[in-house]
């Protein structure tokens, strides 16, 4: 196979372990003689794929038995209008720190009153915004912890005094959580965790079936009620309607890679590893600047730029950097330089090439 180093945002590199037990997966699943893709999903191996999947989510990040966790088809995106649905009442408060916050803020608004509590979108969402205050008659809380765009992150469990939302997309399973301080918590599986088309959601199930006016003058359609599908397993059906078993297979297997390299804590010290070490390269090399605030620097996605009075460099760069096997480090448009995306599962022989790359490059050009 041809080297290449992926840096890609989103789907992005998985483990390879992960995958091979999914090729393998497709073509013979649990001995039946029938591939993953082929077989019902009412079949007993398929069901204990599901329960093996919510109880590594729970070993994983210490869940307890409070929450739900549900794998939902759509992506992160489906949630932007699934949570409003189920949680707002008539108010919500969002925290605007970059578009797919915007976004979820958007959806928001067809369900009730929607207070944006601050926006970094003046700098392009280069900065986390400090000293907002959050409406205590707020039902809910929203916050995007790591915003995969622009390479800042909330990397802490904040404290808030309404229920707190959270879109861990891009950073989940990178770091230990303390689920407790959260109502909810939401992931599109092909950042951190999976391929698409599957998302997972965490819910503390006594925040359901509470909307409010909402529920005589605008009943949920069933399957956007989240109930549906956590009463579902509670009555040990684990499937309200055929799941997307591809996304979830891999989901599954990825789980169990993290857990094999120690799990969350593991992931963290990677990921800090991986980090420190682009960081430091991009603050060195007098060719880049980063663009995120420092304090709010992301650990996953990293933005820089050619340094003022190199930008002439900028495609010559890419050139450079691409020639030598790096993929997918084109910075956002709205961003524009580079973007590396240090998910879980990218080795650090990937940053080590890319920053070697980075230094051959400052050579040339000094
Ligand atoms: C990628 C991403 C999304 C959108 O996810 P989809 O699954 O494509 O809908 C939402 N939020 C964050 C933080 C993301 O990184």
């Amino acid at each position: 196979m041809k080297q290449a180093y992926n840096f890609n945002a989103g789907p992005c590199v998985l483990p390879r372990e992960a995958v091979e037990a999914t090729i393998e997966a497709i073509r013979e699943f649990d001995n039946t003689g029938i591939g993953l893709l082929e077989i019902s999903h009412r079949t007993p191996g398929w069901e204990k794929v599901m329960s093996e999947t919510r109880a590594l989510w729970r070993e994983l990040l210490h869940i307890s038995p409070e929450y739900e966790i549900l794998f939902l088809g759509g992506g992160a995106s489906t949630q932007f209008f699934t949570v409003p649905a189920n949680l707002m009442k008539k108010k919500a408060a969002y925290l605007q720190t970059g578009v797919w916050a915007k976004k979820a803020a958007k959806e928001a608004n067809l369900f009730g009153e929607v207070k944006i509590v601050a926006s970094s979108e003046d700098k392009t969402y280069s900065y986390i915004p400090k000293n907002y205050s959050i409406p205590m008659d707020a039902d809910y809380f929203h916050i995007t912890t790591n915003n995969t765009i622009y390479g800042t992150e909330i990397r802490r469990d904040i404290d808030c005094p309404v229920t707190l939302v959270a879109d861990m997309s891009s950073d989940i399973l990178s770091r230990p959580v303390n689920v407790s301080k959260y109502g909810l918590i939401y992931a599109g599986a092909q950042k951190n965790v999976g391929p698409a088309g599957v998302t997972v959601v965490i819910v503390r199930k006594d925040l359901l079936g509470n909307i409010g006016f909402r529920q005589y003058m605008n009943p949920l359609p069933t399957f956007v009620d989240y109930r549906t599908h956590a009463i579902a397993e509670e009555k040990n059906i684990s499937m309200f309607n055929t799941p997307p078993v591809f996304a979830i297979y891999v989901m599954y297997q990825t789980l169990k890679w993290v857990k094999s390299k120690g799990g969350v804590p593991a992931m963290e010290e990677l990921a800090r590893k991986r980090s420190e070490m682009l960081y430091n390269e991009i603050d060195r090399n007098s060719l880049f600047v980063g663009t995120a605030a420092k304090e709010d620097r992301s650990v996953m996605n990293h933005c820089w730029v050619m340094a003022p009075g190199k930008e002439a460099l900028q495609d010559e760069f890419m050139a450079f950097a691409k020639e030598r096997g790096m993929v997918g480090i084109k910075g956002h448009r709205s961003v524009g330089g580079f973007r590396a995306s240090l998910y879980n599962a990218c080795p650090i022989e990937a940053v080590e090439a890319l920053v070697a790359c980075m230094q051959e490059f400052e050579k040339l050009h000094k």
